[in-house]
């Protein structure tokens, strides 16, 4: 088993909180072991524990406000709170790859001595491990202090203020952590060298710069043309932006386009493909266009690539 699940502090909540029901949040790459982490909290016959089966991508996808109210607690796994509520315990969950010598590795390929530091909410009990494994090398770990929502040295795929705060005192980033959309996000997001350190595959990189632009502008080209649109949004609490869902809308219906509004809980392609529109934009985790537009029949854009596609 590679992760922590922290098992025993959802077990305190519920001999404290003594809940009847309770909803059980699992990450996708959790959900395997669901059966075992129902078996485990369910410490007498009255108590009712159901999963949600829906796919729950970061904190932001805890149930809106009346379905929350359902549930005496909301158990969420993997990320750190986001969203605030008082039925609402978030668990983050500790992967227990090493991270002392992917460090080390990843820091071969860094310039200058001041390097900052960051990484994803599975790594975070190993940031001060990290940071010593940098001192030990001769470096300077340069990180940004946390706060309530964002934790020291810590990326959401939609939040790099953890290296953009600091972008200016470092000679360059390393990331620990797996995938391409965190890396790529502060790559973008910064001016400085950013190196990834995969734990789990042992492989460092360096991140191209670009490669979001490249493909910002090719969805663009792809949906230059259409005629009929429909803005997407979710009704998970911490994506919910309506301002950003009208403000486009209405700049689409300016300049002579059909724009529609489509409220999804969860935006595949089998969902959207047959839908009668030319190109979708998507006001929900950026993750969903940045990352997945190339499996979707039909252009998909962020607000704001819409709103470059109408004002150049
Ligand atoms: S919006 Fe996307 S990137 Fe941001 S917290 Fe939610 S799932 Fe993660």
């Amino acid at each position: 088993m590679d992760y922590e699940l922290n098992i025993d502090k959802v077990k305190e909540e519920i001999k404290k909180k003594k809940p009847k029901k309770i909803l059980i949040q699992l990450p996708e790459g959790l959900k395997p072991r669901s059966r075992e982490i129902m078996k485990k909290l369910k410490n007498n016959k009255d108590l009712e524990i159901l999963l949600d089966g829906e796919a729950v991508y970061g904190a932001c996808c805890i149930p809106p406000e009346k379905e929350r109210e359902k549930y005496d607690l909301i158990v969420h796994f993997g990320h750190t709170e986001l969203v605030p509520s008082e039925n609402v315990l978030y668990v983050p969950v500790e992967s227990k790859k090493e991270v002392k010598e992917i460090t080390k590795k990843a820091l071969k390929e860094t310039e200058g001595e001041k390097i900052g530091l960051t990484t994803t909410t599975q790594h975070l009990h190993k940031l001060k491990e990290m940071k010593k494994t940098i001192k030990e090398e001769g470096n300077e770990p340069v990180t940004r202090k946390g706060d309530k929502y964002i934790r020291e040295g810590q990326v959401l795929g939609c939040c790099f203020i953890a290296a953009t705060d600091i972008q200016e005192k470092v000679d360059s980033f390393i990331f620990i952590g797996s995938g391409n959309f965190h890396p790529q996000g502060i790559a973008n997001s910064t001016n400085k060298k950013v190196i990834q350190g995969n734990p789990y595959n042992g492989e460092v990189r360096k991140i191209e710069k670009g490669k979001w632009m490249k493909e910002r502008e090719m969805r663009k080209d792809k949906a230059r043309n259409s005629e009929t649109f429909a803005v997407i949004e979710t009704p998970h609490p911490g994506q919910t932006h309506n301002k950003v869902t009208k403000e486009v809308t209405e700049k689409l219906r300016k300049k002579g386009k059909e724009a529609h509004i489509i409220r999804m809980n969860q935006i595949t392609p089998n969902k959207i493909n047959h839908l009668p529109f030319d190109a979708f934009i998507v006001n929900a985790c950026s993750r969903i266009v940045l990352d997945d537009w190339k499996n979707y029949e039909k252009p998909i854009l962020l607000p704001k690539e819409a709103e470059e596609l109408i004002e150049p």
